[in-house]
């Protein structure tokens, strides 16, 4: 490991500027999925520390919306340079808990820090309102504010990333946050404290707490002091962060579960589209809210795009994140490759085909095969559920109806993509898709400068974009009378 990785790498909680252990002691081990083997523990922190984070959070508040957006940019630019100067080393944490390739890692990394200088950028642009009044002796402005404490959960897929789009915008706006990482991969999460240290952003400001995730969620969303939830996770835990803060009425955010299809008609581009689809599917193993669930193939295409496919797929070299040329990485967990597998058994049950993989690698542990599935129907499971790892359904259609109608047969909306060289049908599909991201011709378009965020079941709120910012603000309407 790197000198500056165990420098990072803190198995404490961050709670009003102090590092330190949960009241009972207890802790939880930290697996590096790549060798199966614990490499360190943090805190089992519950609803007592979350409440006492939650009240830090609140007297830093005090202070911190006071100061100036000029001052909250500068410290947010150093906070910036502090994660580029520590990249590497950031990202070799982030390898250690996470298994994705080092290369994806630094890619991560260098994401957060974007973040951060795009929120440093937007902090000094919160602008209100003066309106034509309907009285001559009435004035109308309108302010925005900082909404107070934030709470933030967040996924072990991308464990900085996911929280640089909420830290950004919490420290931006002024709002203080407390913040809880996945078990799965804290350490990346309680980075970030040291970093805010190291930044000179003061304690209290950002409160970093791991353990249990019912017991410090539980808190966060019934305590009347928090006034935001932003959480990126599954649909199904979403769910209930939303209902458990309807009693205080808090705001929420949600960047919840996807069911991405991906789309190529006869006049794609091959090349572009199988080059998109390994980008899109393949990420993270497969394990991205924005990776292709569902690839739909036009007739006169589809047994050479599903050929090309499989060729490249075969071509991905699975192994190690920390090795040189590894392109994909180990699944997060036992669950992970079970559930990976039980959805090609349905799939060849119900006369799915395997082109390539279809099974665990012969490195053992949690590492898979990238897999192609031919002939995918859509009674299959993976038509409607998450795969979360490295499997490609190609499902066949006919018609461009019948590729928009079946894209959208799901209660997702998050990311999808399609491919053609035909303007009028790029228009047409585009706005036939009920989905928030849309890449045409491309299978990567997350970037910082553009608003990120599902519709229907996939989310509410956007992260990223000047539109990021928005939910960390409340707006006031002033009326001045007797002038
Ligand atoms: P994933 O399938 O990506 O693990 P989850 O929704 O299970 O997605 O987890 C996302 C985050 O939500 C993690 O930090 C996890 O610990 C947290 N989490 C899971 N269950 C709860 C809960 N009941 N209350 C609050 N947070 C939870």
């Amino acid at each position: 490991m790197l000198q500056k990785t165990s420098h990072f790498m803190k198995q404490a909680n961050l709670i009003g500027g102090e590092w330190v252990e949960a009241d009972s002691g207890q802790t939880i081990d930290v697996i590096n999925p790549a060798t199966g083997l614990k490499f360190g523990t943090v805190p089992k922190s519950g609803k007592a520390e979350t409440a006492r984070a939650i009240t830090a959070a609140a007297k830093a508040f005090e202070s911190w919306k006071k100061t100036s957006a000029a001052e909250r940019a500068r410290l947010m630019r150093k906070l910036h340079d502090l994660i580029i100067e520590n990249q590497d080393a950031l990202a070799e944490l982030l390898t250690l808990e996470q298994g994705k390739p080092l290369a994806e890692a630094k890619g991560e990394i260098g994401m957060s820090a974007a973040y951060i200088l795009w929120y440093a950028e937007e902090a000094r642009r919160v602008y209100g309102d003066t309106v034509p009044s309907p009285w001559a002796d009435r004035r109308i402005l309108v302010t925005k504010e900082p909404v107070g404490v934030v709470a933030a959960i967040t996924p072990w897929n991308f464990p900085s990333s996911m929280l640089a789009r909420k830290i950004g915008p919490a420290l931006a706006s002024g709002c203080t946050a407390v913040v809880k990482p996945a078990t799965q991969t804290p350490y990346s999460g309680l980075a970030w404290g040291v970093l805010c240290e190291e930044a000179g952003i003061p304690d209290g400001v950002i409160n970093i707490l791991t353990g249990s995730a019912s017991e410090i969620g539980g808190e966060l969303t019934r305590n009347p002091l928090v006034r935001k939830l932003t959480f990126t996770g599954s649909t199904e835990v979403g769910k209930i962060l939303i209902k458990q803060s309807a009693d205080t009425v808090k705001k929420v955010s949600m960047e919840l579960g996807g069911n991405a299809p991906f789309i190529v008609f006869d006049d794609a581009d091959m090349d572009r589209a199988v080059e998109g689809a390994i980008a899109a599917k393949f990420r993270n193993s497969g394990q991205t809210c924005v990776c292709t669930n569902r690839f739909f193939a036009q007739a006169g295409i589809y047994d050479r795009f599903v050929e090309r496919l499989a060729a490249a797929a075969e071509k991905l070299k699975v192994g190690n994140g920390l090795e040189d040329g590894t392109q994909q990485g180990p699944l997060i967990d036992e669950g992970a490759v079970e559930k990976v597998e039980e959805l090609i058994t349905d799939a060849e049950a119900k006369g799915g085909k395997v082109v390539t993989g279809g099974k665990r690698s012969t490195l053992g542990l949690t590492y898979f095969e990238p897999t192609v599935i031919t002939d995918a129907k859509p009674d299959m499971r993976f038509f409607k559920e998450e795969i979360f790892g490295p499997v490609a359904p190609v499902y066949k259609f006919g018609t461009e109806q019948e590729a928009v109608d079946l894209a959208n047969s799901t209660e997702y909306g998050l990311a999808c993509y399609f491919y053609t060289q035909d303007l009028g049908r790029t228009f047409r599909v585009m706005e036939g898709l009920k989905y928030g991201l849309i890449g045409v011709n491309e299978g990567m378009i997350t970037t910082v400068e553009a608003p990120f965020g599902g519709l229907k079941e996939s989310g509410l709120g956007k992260e990223g974009g000047h539109q990021g910012i928005e939910d960390y603000l409340d707006t006031k309407y002033v009326c001045i009378g007797g002038l």
